[in-house]
């Protein structure tokens, strides 16, 4: 048996653990789902515990599935949900409240207050790269702290801490010996610092948080700690951290500025390296750190859609055109190719670069002749042309896409990586291995342990499965993009 990296990857849905071979094949898989509270309107929570649980018992079953022995685990990296936000006792490890999830929504009234204040907003995105939102940890530290009876005044003797999950799971692996969190994870707290790379004091007090709830920040690539034995039966260096959506950007060798990954599971998130630079963005994208290693970091601009997958969800179970996702594809290839139906998915109101909250869905386009192959692929093209906004946003802050990586569960979808690569007039790539969010934490684990010698030695290890080039003209493109443009002019709710 040779060595291996052992990759934790805490979703939204699920927890899961990877084992991975110092060239990346996926050895063994472990997972388990997680449950979703939903205890009040727009509130989303985890149960902590049991996100440490299934994780660890994710750890077990992908180590077996593996047929591997704790020995055999060189290192373990840490991937996870962003912005969720748990706060525990130091003294027990035990929560004070459940985690709240970053989809919760239960501080827009505090932020929607903050909001009234230009300049406040305006020194939020500068120093954070981020836009006030409850998407973010700090509104949601801010009120477990100040809802739970007596934490306010424990979190200031320095009884509590705080820790978005990789933290808290680190807190757990290490049975409480480790309190840090890297770069990217800290990132999306509205705490932290990008330029500096610090907790910033005026967003602590602005947001009265106490400094001594936090975690040191360490890089991605770092000496976390090592695991209690009791879990695995022998220590395990934890060497990488990194929050999921840079994880699957770092799996899928995003190294070069101007490198993009998309991912496009149930929603989808598109983030491109800038580098050096902190873009500020004029289109409501955020800024953030892709990575960060030898106290160096590397900027990211990122991009997000709500309705990816979850637009065939609703065409499979909604509307029960299609049977499984995957028919969307021959239905496609079969439909009429004027593409002239456009399905506009705000089913949530219109995310980046719009951020129209009260926009509805619309199927605009239709004539007699309109069938059920023409609203499936109208589908699939919104999702398409969703990703042309967020390159054109991105375009107009001053970054150019070159190529796009894509990964996630509809990428197995031909005709869309097709159309994708027409819309966007880019080569759109789809790597051999897919699971590139929990192998960017294996990488970064590895990186610290020398399995990988440098960002190109595990660049090297990102291998085409197929790429998908533009064959249509300039024409076209600009026509089809009008269309989708001038639906959602329609459905804006000012217009
Ligand atoms: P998540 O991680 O968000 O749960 P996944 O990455 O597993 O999502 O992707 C699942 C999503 O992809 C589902 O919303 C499903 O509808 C969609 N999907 C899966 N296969 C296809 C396909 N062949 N064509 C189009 N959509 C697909």
């Amino acid at each position: 048996m040779g060595k291996a990296i052992l990759a934790i990857d805490q979703g939204t849905t699920s927890s899961r653990a990877l084992v991975f071979d110092i060239d990346g094949n996926q050895l063994g898989l472990g997972q388990h789902e997680l449950t979703q509270h939903f205890p009040n309107n727009g509130w989303v929570e985890h149960d902590a515990d049991e996100i440490w649980s299934t994780t660890l018992a994710s750890c077990q079953a992908a180590m077996i599935a593996a047929n591997i022995q704790t020995a055999d685990i060189l290192c373990i990296g840490i991937t996870n949900q962003r912005e969720s936000t748990v706060i525990w006792d130091r003294s027990t490890g035990n929560p004070i409240h459940m985690a709240i999830v970053w989809q919760d929504r239960r501080t827009s009234d505090y932020c929607a207050a903050l909001k009234r204040q230009q300049d406040t907003i305006s020194d939020i995105q500068d120093k954070t790269g981020l836009l006030l939102d409850p998407y973010f940890s700090a509104t949601k530290i801010r009120w477990i702290l100040d809802n739970v009876p007596d934490a306010r005044a424990r979190a200031n003797r320095g009884e509590l801490a705080f820790g978005t999950i990789d933290s808290w799971l680190l807190w757990k692996l290490t049975g409480g010996k480790s309190h840090f969190t890297d770069a990217t994870n800290a990132s999306r707290t509205m705490l932290f610092n990008i330029r500096s790379q610090c907790w910033d004091e005026d967003l602590l007090t602005l947001f009265e948080v106490p400094a001594s709830v936090l975690p040191e920040v360490k890089d991605c690539s770092a000496a976390f700690g090592t695991t209690e034995s009791s879990h695995f039966g022998a220590p395990i260096p934890i060497t990488g951290m990194i929050g999921d959506q840079q994880s699957a950007a770092f799996g899928q060798g995003c190294f070069q500025q101007g490198m993009a990954k998309s991912t496009y599971g149930t929603g989808s998130f598109l983030l491109l390296n800038t580098g050096t630079d902190v873009l500020n963005s004029q289109n409501q994208l955020l800024s953030t750190v892709a990575y960060r290693l030898n106290g160096e970091p590397t900027y990211a601009i990122e991009g997000s859609i709500f309705m990816a997958g979850a637009t065939m969800q609703w065409i499979r179970d909604g509307l029960k055109l299609i049977e499984d996702a995957a028919d969307s594809e021959a239905l496609a290839e079969q439909s009429r190719n004027d593409l002239s139906v456009y399905l506009i998915p705000a089913f949530t109101g219109l995310g980046a670069p719009y951020w129209d909250p009260d926009a509805r869905g619309a199927l605009l386009g239709m004539t007699r002749d309109t069938g059920i192959k023409e609203v499936v692929t109208a589908a699939l093209m919104s999702v398409c042309y969703q990703t042309k906004d967020l390159v054109e946003a991105i375009a107009a802050d001053g970054a150019q896409l070159s190529t796009l990586r894509v990964d996630g569960g509809m990428v197995k979808n031909n005709y869309l990586l097709q159309k994708l690569a027409d819309v966007l007039d880019a080569e759109v790539h789809r790597p051999a291995i897919t699971e590139t969010t929990a192998l960017g934490a294996a990488y970064m684990a590895g990186l610290h342990q020398g399995v990988f010698d440098s960002l190109d030695a595990i660049a090297a290890k990102w291998r085409l499965e197929r790429a998908f080039t533009p064959q249509r003209d300039e024409d076209w493109r600009s026509r089809q993009y009008a269309g989708w443009q001038d639906g959602v002019a329609r459905i804006r709710s000012q217009r």
